[in-house]
């Protein structure tokens, strides 16, 4: 079998499930292409996938280059300020807003280029007792305040919330709370309504609250 012919069948059986399901239908489907060849990413361009995710400036970077103007990419990793420049430069979305200071960064970079950025702020979904620092994203809880903060920000325009479930145990709970938040964000902001939730292992569960963007790698593309 062709690298074509496995990608397109993974493809085709995960369309499937999502036209199957009752929530699925109207769902984003990105593609995590992170440590995949930019040939991948030719193959699945041709296969008619559009969305397509990464966690490296220096991945998406390149990656982006290889789709034509179409395609729209989004940056889902931990944020280092000095890649910023460059992840405004290719990013359509970014996921993982969790900082101001980078709000401020990206809003003046995204201005300094004439764009918008779109935003999801991620929200840490860990838990008071797991939380650790290592883990990204604001705490529910700090939503409201986070958003008034870089409220006045000329250039990001925020979306909607994102997350991912604890490493270990029951993704449900995890994402009904980022459904809450999302209530609450849309109650702030009526135009950011999108939840960027769910992976290769939990996609089905996010879609039951919510998700409106799912970001699938392995389960397309093969283990990593
Ligand atoms: C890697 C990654 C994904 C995709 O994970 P799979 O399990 O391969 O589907 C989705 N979201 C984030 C934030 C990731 O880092």
């Amino acid at each position: 079998m062709s690298r074509s012919d496995e990608i397109s069948a993974r493809l085709e059986q995960v369309k499937l499930e999502l036209d199957r399901s009752e929530f699925g239908k109207s769902a984003h489907l990105i593609v995590v292409t992170k440590t995949f060849p930019v040939s991948d990413v030719e193959i699945l361009y041709q296969l008619g996938q559009r969305e397509f995710g990464e966690n490296r400036d220096e991945e998406g970077a390149v990656k982006s280059k290889a789709t034509p103007g179409d395609a729209i990419w989004h940056f889902q990793g931990g944020i280092q300020s000095n890649k910023l420049r460059s992840i405004v430069q290719w990013a359509d979305y970014i996921h993982s807003l969790d900082e101001v200071r980078h709000a401020i960064k990206i809003s003046a970079l995204a201005i300094e280029m004439g764009k918008q950025q779109s935003c999801f702020i991620q929200i840490n979904l860990d838990g008071p007792d797991t939380r650790n620092e290592k883990r990204s994203g604001i705490a529910p809880g700090e939503l409201s305040t986070f958003v008034s903060d870089i409220s006045e920000l000329p250039g990001i325009k925020v979306v909607g919330v994102m997350g991912v479930a604890p490493l270990n145990g029951d993704p449900a709970p995890a994402f009904a709370l980022l459904q809450e938040c999302s209530t609450l964000l849309k109650s702030l902001i009526p135009g950011a309504t999108f939840i960027s939730a769910g992976m290769s292992g939990d996609y089905q569960v996010a879609l039951k609250h919510g998700a409106t963007h799912i970001r699938l790698g392995s389960s397309i593309l093969g283990t990593r």
